[in-house]
């Protein structure tokens, strides 16, 4: 059973196979640091300010939407897609 998802959001044909299990994001494996969400950071960050969320590498201190302090929301834990469904 492969479950790829598409995301219309990220370049043509790619699909990935693993999700995060927490934020639902397409993952990529990178050498030496393992599972990273598509942003490259193995965390996900967000911000209480404006709603901001994303997972850029290195993690930001500051917001880059609105510039307040933003906090880690999980670390990425990857799920084969079939299993990410809800
Ligand atoms: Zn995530
Ligand atoms: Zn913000």
């Amino acid at each position: 059973m492969t479950d790829l998802r598409i995301f219309p959001s990220l370049p043509q044909g790619l699909a990935y196979a693993y999700t995060c299990h927490w934020c639902g994001e397409p993952l990529r494996f990178e050498r030496g640091r393992g599972w990273v969400h598509i942003e490259g950071g193995t965390y996900q960050m967000r911000c209480d300010t404006c709603g901001w969320r994303g997972s850029p590498y290195p993690s930001p201190i500051v917001c880059p939407q609105c510039g307040g302090q933003v906090r880690d929301d999980h670390c990425v834990l990857p799920v084969c897609g079939g299993a990410a469904d809800r």
